[in-house]
């Protein structure tokens, strides 16, 4: 039974909130402020006009005690937040890299939210796990990635997942790569603690490589070796094979190597067809290749020998929240072996 001032939402009761009623007549006027943000996105200064702290000093010590009116609460974020707010979205901001929008990706948000799912498993919600690894097929085909990517090919063992941005892609596959080297070492050498197994594992990038593969390094407890590209910012094979050497003849033992098409500084590609061979000499190297924001324009028939090489890696990622007019956040990754990824992070339960 609903009450005076009660509103019952699914499981939740409500009170002062707002109701179906209201919620469609803020909605509309919602649209009407977004529209009119990005219309006249022109008018206001890129960048913020603020010193560090300024919004502490104008906002409550405390959350209110007794809740306020939709206008008061809209007032505020155009005299309040508005004021600190980077417009990603104007056409004077160069900055970082593009932050996809449009329309059709806040329209999905929004019925996202409003459905309000969680979709951790197939059976929590089954439409977002299939809606998942179909989408993901269809954008690996455009992009052109080759078949052992994508997941409803006769014969593939692989398939696309999203993620919430790139650095979690690179790190996602730093703990694959490193749970399927201590496999090994582990049945090579069983009576040594894994931890001085650890120790010996070497993951490589270049110096152009995104700051992400050093911070997944320090979370897998894994030594980086950051190497020189030539004089066009490209990792060469030639690079990467003496370094892998020299770290084994001293006892470290190479297990994962990151390159990058399209770097972030300067947008260089490292050399794939060299580096990929150099990979598969070791016994058990993973290979990854993060195309975060470059890896979107292999769409284009005309860019795609960029992807040159890409047969050779275990894991690609691109973001389409970057170039493919997607709202933040949407990391995309595939992978040629699923069930490295599953073994390293997921945890199936048996009951
Ligand atoms: C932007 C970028 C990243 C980091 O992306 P996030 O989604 O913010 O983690 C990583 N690598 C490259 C090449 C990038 O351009």
């Amino acid at each position: 039974m609903e009450k005076e001032n009660e509103f019952v939402v699914g499981r939740v009761v409500l009170r002062d909130i707002m109701d179906c009623d209201e919620f469609r007549c803020r909605g509309k006027e919602m649209i009407e402020y977004i529209c009119n943000y990005l219309e006249n996105l022109e008018s206001r200064r890129v960048t913020p006009n603020i010193e560090p702290g300024y919004l502490r000093k104008i906002l409550p010590e405390e959350a209110p005690e007794n809740p306020e009116g939709w206008d008061q609460i809209m007032a505020d974020v155009e005299s309040k937040i508005m004021p600190g707010v980077t417009h990603w979205q104007h056409p004077r901001f160069h900055a970082y890299f593009p932050s996809g929008n449009s329309f059709p990706s806040i329209l999905g948000d929004m019925l996202s939210d409003g459905i309000g799912c969680v979709g951790f498993s197939w059976a929590a919600s089954p439409a977002l796990t299939e809606l998942e690894s179909i989408v993901l097929d269809w954008l690996g085909k455009a992009i052109g990635l080759p078949d052992q990517f994508l997941a409803f090919k006769e014969g593939s063992r692989g398939g696309g997942v999203i993620q919430t941005s790139a650095s979690e892609c690179v790190l996602v596959s730093m703990l694959a790569a490193r749970a399927q080297a201590l496999k090994r070492l582990k049945q090579q050498h069983p009576f040594v603690e894994e931890g001085v197994l650890l120790s010996k594992l070497m993951a490589y990038c270049s110096k152009e490589a995104h700051s992400c593969v050093e911070k997944a390094a320090m979370i897998c407890f894994v030594k980086l070796r950051i190497l020189e590209p030539d004089e066009k910012s490209s990792l060469r094979g030639k690079t990467l094979m003496m370094a892998m050497e020299e770290d084994e003849t001293v006892g470290l033992i190479p297990f994962f190597v990151s390159t990058t098409l399209g770097t972030t500084s300067c947008c260089s590609f490292d050399n794939l067809p060299e580096i990929g061979p150099v990979c598969q000499k070791f016994p058990c190297v993973w290979l990854h290749v993060d195309g975060a924001y470059a890896g979107n324009a292999f769409i284009c028939p005309e860019l795609k020998y960029l992807l040159s090489g890409i047969d050779y890696a275990d894991s690609f990622n691109t973001n389409p929240n970057k170039w493919l007019l997607t709202n933040f956040d949407c990391s995309t990754m595939w992978v040629s072996l699923s069930e490295k990824i599953n073994k390293a992070i997921v945890i199936i339960s048996t009951s």
